[in-house]
């Protein structure tokens, strides 16, 4: 019998990513993207959002399931917490350009109409959805790029990132034939995790003075 599936390989966002239009562009092809199969049970396509000319890009895991469903990334708890801290380390949220890795919320789910459990994506989702980020900032080309979190750090950096080991310093890499500037830190849902959330707080927002201090 031969089957009709994709291979896991062949995932990519590619195909559905226009070379023109700007950001318009790319939020509409975003939107029917199929790129991999975590569009199949999530509500919508989660684009980045926030001025096409912003000076820092704000790079974080995938949706949530608060914006799973507003269609919105960073609306949901980590979002607001994210917010209190990019204001408090001197960088004005409104100025900033906010995405994700992945665009698709992915979760497992025990039973219809239970809560939704937030599930790491695979290497595989990442690579997959990558043209997309890469289009991201091709258009906006942000001065510097806060990376939150492990999934985040290894959609752009490989898979060997361990935000731990880098986390509040300022890395020069290539990037998608691009020399980038980016300061890592942990994704705010880990500061909402944590049992010492003030502690974890604090972390974060001493890396985002460091972002602060490097946008200058
Ligand atoms: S997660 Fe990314 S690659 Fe997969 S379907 Fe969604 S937008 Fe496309």
């Amino acid at each position: 019998m031969v089957s009709t599936k994709a291979p896991e390989d062949a995932y990519s966002a590619e195909p559905f990513v226009p070379d023109r239009g700007g950001l318009p562009a790319l939020r509409r092809a975003a939107a029917d993207c199929r790129g991999c199969p975590l569009h199949r049970d999530a509500t919508q396509t989660v684009f980045g959002s926030g001025d096409a000319h912003a000076r820092v890009m704000l790079v974080g895991e995938q949706p949530g399931d608060q914006e799973d469903r507003q269609g919105k990334p960073f609306v949901g708890p980590a979002g607001k917490l994210l917010d209190r801290a990019l204001a408090e380390a001197g960088i004005d949220p409104a100025d900033a350009y906010v995405t994700n890795a992945v665009k698709h919320f992915k979760f497992t789910q025990a039973e219809p109409r239970k809560r939704r459990i937030h599930k790491a994506p695979s290497l595989r989702e990442m690579t997959a959805c990558g043209p997309w980020l890469a289009a991201e900032l091709a258009v906006v080309e942000p001065e510097l790029i806060v990376v939150l979190g492990a999934t985040a750090g290894k959609a752009l950096l490989g898979s060997s990132f361990r935000v731990t080991q880098v986390r509040g310093t300022v890395l020069e890499e290539e990037i998608h034939g691009r020399a980038e500037r980016l300061v890592p830190t942990v994704h705010p849902s880990a500061v909402l995790r944590s049992d010492d959330r003030e502690a974890a707080y604090r972390g974060l927002v001493a890396d985002l003075e460091v972002a602060a201090r490097a946008l200058g």
